[in-house]
């Protein structure tokens, strides 16, 4: 099928030509036809030079790039980028690791495939789509994973409900596309989650904090731990296996309960744990000089670039509650998981926060995602999360 011809601005393919996947609404001078949400659309520049093909979409990122090249992005082409991302995460130890049974296989741009999740839990395959493209071929994606990965796929179940573009006419809904499941059990690093895809949050867990909830343990020895956003409990978990005591906070009741379910699943009932559900904000008013840890891991405070100043405030806020509150020698683990705040942003921000206490804050670790959750160098914004862990004497 005939291509329809995207023509953009002069001056707006400068970002294609350094491999940037995303071409916003804005930079496009004109079409050659109308395509409908989810087409493959061909790029070319204001003197006609090609440049790339993408699925286009109504939404502010009108086009994700899938090839650079004059290529069909058809059966083929698609399975042999799932085939990269599954040699990948062979190549660095995540598949066929029997500690960790839940992983991302396929982080969008990260893995060269704009627009397109996909998770991993023990069997059960979450996908997640952001762009239309990806839902009109979920069937043809799902068919791609249980060719490629046969016996370790039980079932897939999409999850795009939350995900594809509001201004869409494509409603999408939540299915299982192959096999079926009640939640499963995962192992992560010899803990276990219950994961739920269909009422959790996201695909069902934060798998990437997989690195920081290990480097977690290592300063909470005897220490009391406050888990602040706890939502499933993850850095929860990790800390019980050595801290005095550990105190998840969540201001959603499911969540409180997740975070109940998988503490019992490891521990039992085990007193050293408690859980209360309330305001973050709220909390860290009545707790001075109460924990050794204390781990702030809150959504996203900016989905947009317009709320950025408000959500660079709301960090500071935060941060700067946790550092007055915390013991002397105490350690928090910050972090920002909105993908409009850079890693410079976030950093102003706790260093502003720091200042207005007065204290002495020494950043011992910066950290971000795990290789799951690889980077494409040309797409900033796939490092989404961001994270400090700071001294505070
Ligand atoms: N740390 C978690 C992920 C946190 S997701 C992990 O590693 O898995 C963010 C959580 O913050 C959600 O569970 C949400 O219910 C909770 N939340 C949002 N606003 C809150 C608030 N004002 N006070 C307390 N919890 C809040």
């Amino acid at each position: 099928m005939e291509r329809i011809k995207v023509i953009l601005k002069s001056g707006k393919e400068q970002s294609v030509r350094r491999f940037h996947p995303w071409i916003f609404s804005g930079a496009i001078k004109k079409m050659l036809g109308e395509p409908v949400e989810g087409d493959l659309v061909d790029v070319y520049d204001n003197k006609d030079a090609f440049l790339a093909v993408g699925h286009y979409a109504p939404s502010s990122i009108a086009i994700r790039i899938l090839s650079f090249e004059q290529v069909t992005p058809d059966v083929s082409f698609f399975r042999k980028k799932i085939e990269n991302a599954i040699a990948y995460r062979k190549l660095i130890g995540i598949i066929g690791n029997p500690m960790l049974t839940v992983y991302r296989l396929i982080h969008g741009e990260g893995d060269g495939l704009p627009g397109l999740i996909v998770d991993y839990y023990n069997g059960v395959v979450v996908l997640q789509m952001h762009s239309i493209g990806f839902y009109r071929i979920r069937k043809e994606i799902a068919a791609i994973l249980v060719e490629l990965m046969k016996d370790q796929i039980t079932a897939i179940y999409d999850k795009s409900d939350g995900t594809i573009p509001h201004m869409a006419e494509t409603k999408a809904v939540n299915e299982f596309l192959y096999g079926d499941s009640a939640p499963v059990v995962v192992t992560e690093y010899g803990y276990k989650f219950k994961i739920d895809w269909t009422t959790g949050q996201k695909t069902g867990f934060f798998i990437d904090q997989r690195e920081n909830r290990k480097l977690l343990m290592e300063f909470t020895e005897g220490k009391k731990v406050l888990n602040m956003f706890g939502y499933t409990g993850g850095f929860s978990v990790y800390a019980m296996k050595n801290a005095a005591l550990v105190h998840t906070v969540d201001s959603s009741f499911p969540a409180i309960e997740l975070a109940n379910e998988n503490m019992k699943l490891n521990y039992g009932d085990d007193a050293r744990h408690e859980s209360f559900q309330v305001d973050a904000f709220d909390y860290l008013n009545h707790i001075k000089d109460q924990y050794d840890v204390i781990i702030l891991d809150p959504p996203a405070f900016a989905k947009h670039h317009n709320v950025l100043a408000n959500a660079l405030q709301g960090y500071k806020r935060l941060n700067m509650k946790a550092i007055e509150q915390v013991k002397p020698g105490g350690i928090i683990f910050t972090f920002s998981c909105s993908q409009v705040v850079t890693k410079e942003n976030f950093r102003k921000s706790v260093f502003a926060a720091a200042a207005n206490t007065g204290r002495s804050v020494r950043i011992i670790h910066q950290i971000s995602q795990p290789p799951d959750h690889p980077v494409n160098i040309y797409h900033p914004e796939s490092e989404y999360l961001k994270g400090l862990v700071i001294y505070v004497e």
